[in-house]
């Protein structure tokens, strides 16, 4: 939606809006918001909302904590789930530095900053994500479990289990927030959830998902569940990843299809593909941030473990959909929800734009199940992992220097640090897994 100053201050009043919150989201991809009543209305349009950037993990420090929300006008939404009588609204924010500037640790700016050499090159980046969930019961005290009645299993039909219910009123609540759902369904895991949403350009589709999330988390509370994004909740079924279907297009058309022939890729998605392949370690501490992501990617859970694309099956880490001509994409297999989604459109974006201009040609397609390959196969093929946990990858990260441009110092100090103290407290753990195998053996 494109919306004036002056829709706004009307759809606020004629809508009886009694607060606005002005969301904006930290550098690990989690929401944070500062409500308003309507009366600062103006005060926020003009961009003189301040915070304090310093009580913002990854943020500034305190001696450099004013931070400025220039809210962007075309991202307010009146909240559905919130009362209708003095009505809850949102307006998604950009944090800007006391002195005018962009600061460089908003993550909606890195990625801005990405499409706009994208627009350079004449090119729209456009994206649709599938968002995996569990849907889990509460305790008695309203905390969430990882209990689940249910039964059903991949595209199954209702009325088997509860969670069919809560995610029919998910996806009517993304509607009214003007959130496409391209089709929802049952994924293989009880319990376990998909909605993808329509496709759409990537600025708009991170502002989606962060609200995707809320949206998800208040209605299955409403239904007495707790949807979770968490990547690997339990051992032994499939952890919950969050695949992006990518392409780029040039006056609304769709170059990743090829006029002359369409059966193949045509070369701006095969180089834009090899700049994902080529970058892709570097990248996994920004698709995966969590020490839980690492469990998700291991063989046998449809998730991938080897950096290889193909266009028959499912292990590998890119897929090509079947889809061809205005829908040819290509399909990122590792990014999982609990990401931060501007960021990791930002890095893919970059990756693949970077492939487009180097023309970084892929390797050959892989099309047997990666799974199932000896070491010597993989050896011959040079077939090369993902990083295996956190640590490896926030290794990788800092490793690569085209990742580390992308996001910028500010980024890249502050998430590292964070994400070596995340390890460094897991490692230090004694587990019940260690007790169990060593204490009475050893
Ligand atoms: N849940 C699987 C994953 O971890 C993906 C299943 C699918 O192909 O949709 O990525
Ligand atoms: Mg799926
Ligand atoms: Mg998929």
């Amino acid at each position: 939606m494109k919306f004036t100053r002056e829709d706004i201050i009307r759809m606020v009043e004629e809508e009886d809006v009694e607060f606005i919150r002005l969301q904006f989201t930290d550098i690990f991809g989690t929401m944070k918001n500062i409500a308003i009543t309507a009366s600062q209305l103006e005060k926020a349009l003009d961009n003189k909302c301040m915070f304090d950037g310093s009580s913002i993990e990854g943020f500034v420090r305190v001696e450099e904590s004013d931070m400025y929300l220039h809210p962007d006008l075309d991202t307010f939404t009146i909240f559905p789930w919130r009362p209708q009588q003095g009505k809850v609204a949102r307006l998604i924010c950009d944090v800007y530095r006391p002195d005018g500037t962009p600061f460089e640790g908003d993550s909606r700016y890195i990625l801005k900053k990405v499409i706009k050499e994208a627009a350079d090159m004449g090119c729209q980046f456009d994206v649709g994500p599938e968002c995996e969930f569990f849907l889990y019961h509460l305790d008695d005290n309203g905390q969430p479990t990882t209990i689940t009645h249910e039964k059903a299993g991949y595209f199954d039909l209702g009325p088997v289990d509860l969670g069919e219910n809560a995610r029919r009123d998910m996806v009517m609540t993304l509607e009214d927030v003007g959130i496409g759902v391209e089709a929802s369904h049952h994924e293989v895991a009880p319990a376990q959830h998909e909605i993808d949403l329509k496709y759409g350009d990537a600025l708009a589709m991170a502002d989606n998902l962060m609200t995707f999330k809320q949206a998800v988390k208040t209605i299955a509370k409403r239904h007495g569940l707790h949807a979770s994004f968490m990547p690997k909740p339990k051992q032994n079924i499939n952890g919950s990843g969050m695949h992006i279907n990518m392409s780029l297009s040039r006056d609304g058309v769709n170059i990743f299809a090829n006029p002359e022939n369409e059966k193949e890729l045509s070369k701006e998605a095969r180089y834009f593909m090899g700049g994902l392949l080529k970058y892709m370690k570097g990248m996994a501490a920004i698709t995966n941030p969590l020490i839980n992501s690492y469990k998700r990617l291991i063989p046998g859970y449809e998730a991938p473990v080897y950096i290889a694309w193909s266009t028959q099956n499912r292990t590998p880490l890119i897929r090509i959909p079947m889809t061809k001509g205005e829908g040819q994409r290509i399909e990122l297999r590792s990014p999982d929800p609990s990401s931060n989604p501007y960021l990791v459109l930002a890095v893919c974006l970059a990756a693949g734009l970077d492939g487009i201009r180097n023309q970084i040609e892929p390797p050959e397609s892989v099309d047997s199940n990666l799974y199932e390959l000896s070491e010597q196969e993989k050896k011959d093929i040079g077939l090369e992992r993902l990083p295996e946990n956190l640590n490896e990858a926030v290794r990788e990260l800092e490793k690569s220097e085209f990742i580390c441009n992308v996001l910028g110092d500010h980024i890249v100090k502050n998430y590292c640090k964070a994400k070596k103290a995340e390890w460094e407290e897991y490692t230090n753990q004694v587990t019940q897994w260690e007790l169990d195998q060593y204490l009475y053996r050893i």
